[in-house]
Order: C-alpha cells, then sequence, then structure tokens
C-alpha cells in the first residue's frame, strides 16, 4: 500500500481561495479529527467543493495552510497526500471487470497483478459485492456501481477519503441505503470521511460532525445532534431545517429567563443561559416542530394570554406517515411548522383554515447567538 501510516486528522488553517474577483473561501479555518466522518453542508457556490478540492491538491488555497497528521500537504503531489476522492458521477470503465476498476489505481502504482486483485478482492468484499468481481458496471445497479466507486477510491488505503456529492445521481430509495452503507464502511475502516453535500438530512444522518458553511465562511462546526437540536443562528436554523425560529423584543429578565414579545404580539420565553440580554434588544431563538402541541381555538374565542402560545390559521397539512406536517400562518407572511405525532393529530384531525393555538414550553427554547 502506498500510502503512509500517518494520522488522517485534517486541519484548514485560515485558508482563503480566490478566483480572480471570487472570494471562494474566506479565512477559513477547521479540525477535522481522525476517524471523524465529516459533512461540509451549505447551499450551491458556498466553498464545499473548493475545499475538498484544496485537501485533495487539485487547487491550492491562496492563502493558508492544510495539514494532514499535522503536517502541511502543500508542497506534495495529490498522489502522496494520502487522499483519495469519490466522484458524484462515478465514471466507471464500462468494458473493464468490477475487480479491475477497483484495482486500477493500484496498476499505475505499478503493483503486480496478483496483489492488485488480492487488495481489490478484499475491498469487494467489504462493500459486499465480492460475487460481482468479474461483472461489467453496465451490468450493475445504480447501487452497486456507486459501491464499486467506493471500492476504488478506497484500494489505495487512503488516511482521508473525499465524497463530493457521492450520493446525488442515485434514486431517493438507493440514497437512503447508500448513506447507511458509507457510514458503515467508514466506521469499520477507521479513517476520516469528508462528504459534501447541500442536502441537510444527509448530512445529519452519515455525520459525526456537520460544517454549516455560508459563503465561504463556516456557520457552525458541531455534531450532527448538536447542529440539529441546538443550532448556533438563525442561519443555521432555517438551513438544517426542522425548528422555527422565533423573534421578539426583550420585556424583562428575571430567574435565568428573559420575556419577550413577538411582532405579532405574543409573550414568548427564553432561558438565557447565563447571558444578559438588555431590555428593548431584539432576541432570536429556535423551538423544534417536534416540541409543539397544537389545539383548536373555537370560533371568536380571544388568544390565551400565557406565555409561548402563538396563534394562527392553519395553512397546509402533510401526511408524512408516521407525523403529519402543519403548516400555521401568523400573517405578516410568517409560518410556523409543527409535527404531531400521527396518533395526536388523527385523534381529531385539523383542518386548513381552522384557527389553531401552537404551544411550548420555555425549557425547549434554544437561545440563538443573533442579536446577542
Ligand atoms: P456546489 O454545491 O454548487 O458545487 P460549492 O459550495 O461546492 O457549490 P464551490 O464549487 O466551492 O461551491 O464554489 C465556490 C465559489 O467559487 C462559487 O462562487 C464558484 O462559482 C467559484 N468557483 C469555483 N471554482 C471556480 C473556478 N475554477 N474558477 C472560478 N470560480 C470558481
Amino acid at each position: 500500500m502506498a500510502n503512509p501510516d500517518g494520522s488522517g486528522e485534517v486541519a484548514v488553517v485560515g485558508v482563503t481561495k480566490r478566483y480572480g474577483e471570487t472570494v471562494a473561501v474566506k479565512d477559513l479555518s477547521l479540525t477535522i479529527p481522525h476517524g471523524a466522518y465529516c459533512c461540509l453542508l451549505g447551499p450551491s457556490g458556498c466553498g464545499k467543493t473548493t475545499i475538498l478540492r484544496m485537501i485533495a491538491g487539485h487547487e491550492m488555497p491562496s492563502k493558508g495552510d492544510i495539514r494532514i497528521g499535522g503536517t502541511s500537504v502543500l508542497g506534495l503531489p495529490q498522489i502522496k497526500r494520502g487522499t483519495a476522492m469519490m466522484f458524484q458521477s462515478y465514471a466507471l470503465f464500462p468494458h473493464r471487470s468490477v475487480l479491475d476498476n477497483v484495482a486500477f489505481a493500484l496498476k499505475m502504482r505499478g503493483a503486480g497483478l496478483s496483489e492488485r486483485h488480492a487488495t481489490a478482492r478484499e475491498l469487494l468484499a467489504k462493500v459486499q459485492l465480492e460475487k460481482f468481481a468479474n461483472r461489467l458496471p453496465p451490468q450493475l445497479s445504480g447501487g452497486q456501481q456507486q459501491r464499486v466507486a467506493l471500492a476504488r477510491a478506497l484500494i489505495t488505503n487512503p488516511r482521508v477519503l473525499l465524497l463530493d456529492e457521492p450520493l446525488s445521481a442515485l434514486d431517493e430509495y438507493l440514497r437512503l441505503r447508500m448513506r447507511g452503507e458509507l457510514r458503515r464502511v467508514q466506521k469499520e475502516l477507521g479513517i476520516t470521511f469528508i462528504h459534501v453535500t447541500h442536502t441537510q438530512l444527509e448530512a445529519i444522518a452519515v455525520a459525526d460532525m456537520v460544517v454549516v458553511m455560508a459563503n465561504g465562511h463556516i456557520e457552525q462546526a458541531a455534531s450532527a445532534r448538536d447542529i440539529f437540536v441546538a443550532p448556533r443562528n438563525a442561519y443555521v436554523t432555517r438551513f438544517v431545517g426542522g425548528q422555527n425560529v422565533l423573534c421578539g423584543v426583550v420585556e424583562g429578565v428575571s430567574d435565568g429567563t428573559a420575556v419577550l414579545t413577538s411582532r405579532q404580539g405574543a409573550r414568548l420565553a427564553f432561558p438565557i443561559d447565563g447571558r444578559q440580554p438588555a431590555r428593548g434588544a431584539e432576541l432570536y431563538g429556535s423551538i423544534r416542530r417536534d416540541r409543539i402541541a397544537i389545539e383548536k381555538l373555537p370560533a371568536g374565542s380571544l388568544p390565551p394570554n400565557e406565555l409561548n402560545a402563538i396563534v394562527g390559521e392553519v395553512h397546509t397539512i402533510e401526511n408524512q406517515g408516521s407525523y403529519v406536517k402543519v403548516t400555521i400562518d401568523l400573517g405578516d407572511e410568517e409560518e410556523f411548522v409543527a409535527h404531531m405525532v400521527d396518533d395526536e393529530f388523527f385523534r381529531d384531525p385539523l383542518d386548513i383554515g381552522d384557527r389553531v393555538v401552537a404551544r411550548w414550553s420555555a425549557s425547549d427554547v434554544n437561545l440563538l447567538d443573533d442579536g446577542l
């Protein structure tokens, strides 16, 4: 095997990448621990692929350093970095057997036939395709071809595998299966995976660590669970989804709780976690969609005078199987989304146009950094 045994810790240190006038990555620093499954998540054009390409050595940073296993790799050619890339278009050779496709990179490195084939067979076993070694790629399903591409990328024994939108060419069913497969193989091999995606649930499903990016910088880098349950700011909350953003003006603070008034006149309570927001400051919080209880309001009744209760009109209802997604129109083009457990919803189903009150508990509110 060609690559060093060193650690697969990847550090991007103060990196900027310019393409003419475009600044694709701005003074970005990030450390991905050895053996982590990391997802770079963000909208199109935020710089995810550029970071991957700089780690691989396809691009050089305009400024800053890239270190793998604690050593700068900027002076190293791609082949000596200990990285391998798995591409979105899996570009297998259609007229070569699966075994030869997987063994290809070792051939390029001068390994003999028996070594190449033995190593390729080991990797095909890891992705559970040993029975297909003699087939041609067009004789495989899309998911099987993708597993061949994974085995092919792993053949040089990289310490870091870079995956650029690896699942985007697959249909929904295969995508869900393959993401579990990627995570299983990564855990089994224990090497660092850096996976670029713009799909929130894909990142949350596979990664140990999720890096949410916008415009060439990092908005939040944290565990997949924290990104979902404790997003740092309104951008991450909205981009990752699954939560509502709450906003209000601080009326007073006592016992670790701020009491606020929202634009719609609702009274909100946020836990303030040791911070000291000023009266009159605008604060933001997030509340998970599945932590909201909804009750129909009888016609003509007044909005309840209680904390953490918002009144609106049911705008859309979507049955998602195990839960029902209810969108509530709050007026002023603002929406609030609740996920109701299916049993609860169907006990007394709501209708579009129903006037409802949505309630939640203050302890479930996650305080956001915006406004602090
Ligand atoms: P996508 O999800 O669409 O692939 P991305 O987040 O991976 O997007 P990048 O491909 O890293 O984004 O691009 C970041 C920015 O840099 C974009 O504005 C893009 O147009 C620009 N860019 C990328 N490569 C080049 C290049 N070779 N020449 C000029 N501009 C480039």
